[in-house]
């Protein structure tokens, strides 16, 4: 594995092999798909098919697989073999263009959220010939959409595949008034992923880790992150070779994995792939989550995705970093080098500024889990109120336009744009802000909400479409204009005027910015899921939603829905595992240790030795264990309550309101208890073994 040039992409049926393997008709018509969304003829895809076959089974596929990513979150494939009977009674390796084309997989156990009760109960699943097949262990995966047979989606590609066309149109409108030529306007993201590895054999003697994928329990080892040692510090031999394999397999993959480096907790990890289109970009998140954990497993490590695996230390997140490009590759975030490139430049930002503002809740919803619920406003991430950091050069010319003052910056020179002054400034302003929810680096926007387990579709469908709509906004006015520079100008300075609220460029995890957020500029603080969530319903969200057709109405309804329920569902699960971990582990442990310290305590009082030490500890265990005893049992009553609950928005509120109080309610005496109970008597691994462990 030395020549990297050389294998990179060789499981992936990407341009290179389309171009040796198909006849040049053939390539160029698929070209003409990929490209501009041409539709594809059947002859067309019989021989996409074929030569797919023929290329897979070289490299030991037997099966192949339409790769979807249904609203679980997660990735699905049902595997179909090649082998078709010979008359011979043997068996010829066939795949046709129909099973390239569509798949009909049972759809009825994924969750549909309702749509399924209203609509066609079947599903199918699309090719997306703008991703490309690959190969996994023996199958051949053909990335799809997967939707009901009514059209409506069941899957996140779909609506995030329609939110990059909706933006392609609008700022194509916007792209023609200002006279640069484009064919088309992409969206291109690259995710910066986190993650903790632990060892396997510690990870499977903690059933709170196995279940929920968070540690439930854990009193803090002596030893967290307060050191700052572990950020960017040098990489133990055994997670570098961990890293070694995994970049090889995602090269293989034609995953564009290019930055490693320690975080900020211990056993805590980043990778960053190179960006790429959107919908790519994705599908290749969703493939480096999966990677991960199946490397980790042949390191005897387990990778922990979870937004937060430990309390106390810092969780996981996921950095979207978001431009805009046309097909020519331009950047359309880029500050460009004439005054008219500036101003396109400044209207795109508007049109960013203007979006973020407006659908704050949209973003906010697009990262809203139970796990990152953790995280966000926790002083490790940004704080559930949404804002933007511009930097120092951009905020004094946005400043100078609002104010119709000279922008003065450095010893950079203004510009005249027609008859109103529209500023130059340089490239490279980037400084830089860690606490911005939404922040721009130069030429591009990272929006730092994610957890790390997230699909990074839902934050992009979002994104793209707000972006689209303040596109649609300015384009409708400008087309109409009689004087286009007037009128730009005009509403460049309206958008700053309107939307300077959720510029902010202080500390975004200080409390008082919380205070004057949502207090002074009335920006929305939908601090957890349960908030969050039932705002997607909200009539100009919706409108909006469906006004670009990225979502049916029915669509929003089933997703909202589905995330609540998943939502639920997940804190259920981990308040369960609480309770039966409590009662079933940790009470036998305290009352063994306990019994061995009574015992010591009688036989010192036998043999007339003091015994205070031994006795005042088991008293304060014999408290614990009552502590834990009842928190379980009032546990296990809330859970009830809950499961009651009249509709899935009220169960979520009662999770938020009564089930996450009593579970920590319950840790607290637990985490007091480890600290008492001597190591070999309790039952599982603690932090430090599992933050420390992998040497
Ligand atoms: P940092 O840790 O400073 O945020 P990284 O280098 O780790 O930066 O990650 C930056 C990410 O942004 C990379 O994935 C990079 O490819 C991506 N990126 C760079 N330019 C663009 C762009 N124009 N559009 C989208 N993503 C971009
Ligand atoms: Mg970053």
């Amino acid at each position: 594995m030395n020549n990297v040039p050389e294998y990179f992409g060789s499981m992936v049926f990407d341009d290179r092999v389309m171009k040796s393997r198909l006849s040049s008709k053939v390539y160029q018509s698929l070209k003409k798909t990929i490209d501009e969304g041409a539709r594809l003829d059947q002859a067309v895809a019989n021989a996409v098919a074929a030569a797919m076959k023929e290329w897979a089974t070289e490299k030991g596929a037997t099966h192949y697989t339409h790769w979807f990513q249904p609203l679980t979150g997660i990735t699905a494939e049902k595997h179909d073999s090649f082998i078709s009977p010979s008359p011979d009674g043997g068996v010829i390796m066939d795949f046709s263009g129909k099973e390239l084309i569509k798949g009909e997989p049972d759809a009825s156990s994924f969750p549909s959220g309702g749509l399924r009760a209203t609509f066609e109960a079947r599903g199918y699943t699309a090719w997306d010939p703008t991703s490309y097949a690959f190969i996994k262990g023996k199958t051949l995966c053909i990335p799809t959409a997967f939707c009901s047979y009514g059209g409506e989606a069941l899957d996140k590609k779909t609506p995030l595949l329609r939110s990059m066309e909706a933006l392609n149109k609008q700022a194509l409108r916007i792209l023609k008034l200002f006279g640069t030529e484009a064919k088309y306007v992409h969206t291109s993201v690259g995710p910066e992923q986190e993650y903790f590895l632990v060892p396997k054999e510690l990870y499977d003697k903690r059933p709170d880790l196995i279940y929920t994928g968070r540690t439930l329990f854990g009193a803090m080892p002596p030893k967290g992150q307060e050191m700052d040692d572990h950020y960017f510090g040098v990489i133990k031999p055994r997670v570098e070779a961990y890293m070694t394999e995994l970049n090889e397999e995602l090269w293989k993959l034609g995953i564009l994995a290019k930055t490693q480096h320690n975080e900020v907790a211990p056993a805590q990890h980043e990778l960053a792939p190179i960006y790429t289109t959107t919908n790519i970009a994705t599908d290749h998140n969703q493939l480096t989550m999966e990677i991960m954990q199946k490397v980790a497993a042949r390191h005897s490590l387990v990778c922990l995705l979870h937004e937060k695996p430990f309390a106390g230390v810092n969780g996981s997140g996921k950095h979207n970093n978001w431009s805009m490009a046309t097909d020519a590759g331009v950047n359309l975030l880029s500050p460009g080098e004439t005054p008219y490139e500036n101003a396109q430049f400044l209207l795109f930002l508007c049109a960013v500024i203007k979006a973020v503002d407006d659908y704050q809740d949209l973003l906010r919803i697009s990262v809203a889990t139970a796990g990152n619920d953790h995280r966000l406003g926790a002083n490790e991430a940004p704080p559930a109120v949404v804002s933007m950091f511009l930097g120092d050069e951009l905020n004094a010319v946005l400043e100078a336009i609002e104010n119709d003052t000279p922008y003065e910056y450095a010893e950079k020179t203004q510009m005249k744009l027609g008859v109103d002054v529209l500023p130059k400034f340089n490239r490279d302003t980037t400084d830089r802000n860690r606490t911005s929810p939404f922040a721009f680096t130069g030429n591009k926007f990272e929006f730092r909400m994610l957890g790390s387990s997230n699909s990074i579709a839902c934050a992009n469908i979002m994104l793209n479409s707000a972006v689209a709509e303040s596109l649609k906004v300015y384009a409708d006015r400008l087309e109409k204009a009689e004087d286009f520079e007037t009128a730009l100008h005009d509403m460049i300075r309206k958008t700053i005027k309107d939307h300077k609220r959720i510029i902010f460029n202080g500390n975004g995890y200080d409390d008082a910015w919380i205070k004057e957020a949502t207090e002074e500029r009335g920006l929305s603080n939908l601090r957890t899921t349960p908030d969050a969530i039932p705002h997607i319903l909200d009539e100009e969200n919706v409108r909006m939603l469906t006004s670009h057709k990225v979502f049916s109405e029915a669509e929003i309804r089933s997703r909202c829905e589905i995330t609540l329920e998943n939502y639920c569902k997940s804190v259920v699960i981990e308040a369960n595992a609480m309770s039966q971990i409590a009662k079933k582990e940790i009470l036998p442990a305290v009352l063994e240790y306990e019994a061995f310290i009574v015992d010591t305590a009688n036989n010192k009082k036998a043999i007339g030795i003091d015994n205070l030490y031994e006795k005042k500890t088991a008293k304060r265990l014999s408290e614990l264990a009552q502590s834990i005893s009842d928190g379980a049992d009032e546990l296990d009553r809330a859970i009830d309550t809950v499961s009651g609950a009249a509709d899935i928005i009220s169960e979520g509120y009662m999770i938020r309101d009564e089930l996450l109080e009593r579970m920590s309610a319950l840790r607290e005496p637990c985490d007091k208890a480890e600290l008492l109970v001597a190591k070999k008597y309790w039952p599982f691994p603690t932090y430090g073994d599992l933050l420390f462990g992998v040497r």
